[in-house]
Parts: C-alpha cells; structure tokens; sequence
C-alpha cells in the first residue's frame, strides 16, 4: 500500500463523513459495494410529498475515497427529484473530490454515483399502490 496524500477537504470527509446513519423507514434503499477495494455501502433517501428528496443518510465502511465521495454527494441530494438524481452528473462526483485518481479510485469515488443511480432506477420500476 502506497502512502496516499489526500487534500483536506478529503480527509475531513471520510473521518467525519456527513449524513452518516440509517434512515428507517426510507424510500429509496441501495447497496453498493467493490469488491477491489472492499467498499461498502448502503444510501438511503426518504423523499417528501412532491417527489423530492427530504433527508439522505449512509452507512458502510471503505477507504477514504469512496466515504469522502459518498459524504460530499449526500449534500448534494437534499430537495432534488427523482429526474434530477438520475441527471446527477458522474463528472460532478470528481469535481467534488478535486484530485486526479488513478483507475482503480475512480471506482471507490463512482461508487456513490452508482448507488443514487441503481437506487433511484429501482425506486422508478417499483409499482406504485397509491
Ligand atoms: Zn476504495
């Protein structure tokens, strides 16, 4: 393992990552993890009554990269729709982390991104009973 030199906002993210917990019930549960890595995670999102996202918590544990990503992206979720998560751009997860990645941090950072995408498609094909 090489010696990685992460910039603050970085290291600040995976040892204090935000919205950090379980949210129970929730609308939208996804997990996610790479196995290369060993990342794990769990989103969850509970939306309001017009559709859009009202809280946002995740759980799991991985290197600093895919925490700091997926704690920098759940601040970003509150009051979008279901049309705007799946409009989050995949770009914006590494402007957001703001260092160069080497391929295989690319996907402990996509890892986030994946989660919001898989979890909101599965809560769209979902049938509603209302
Ligand atoms: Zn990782």
């Amino acid at each position: 393992m090489s010696l990685e030199h992460y910039p603050e906002h970085i290291l600040d993210h995976s040892k204090n990552p935000r919205n950090r917990g379980t949210l129970d019930p929730a609308d939208i549960v996804q997990r996610e993890d790479n196995p290369l890595c060993g990342d794990k995670l769990e989103l969850t999102l509970r939306l309001d009554a017009q559709g859009r996202v009202a809280d946002v918590k995740f759980s799991g544990e991985g290197c600093a990269i895919s925490m700091a990503s997926m704690s920098l992206v759940s601040e970003e979720l509150r009051g979008k729709s279901v049309d705007e998560l799946l409009a989050f751009p995949k770009d914006k997860v590494l402007d957001l982390i703001g260092v160069p990645l080497t391929p295989p941090r690319l996907r402990c950072a996509f890892l986030s991104y994946h989660a919001v995408q898989n979890g909101t498609k599965a809560f769209r094909s979902k049938p509603r009973g209302k």
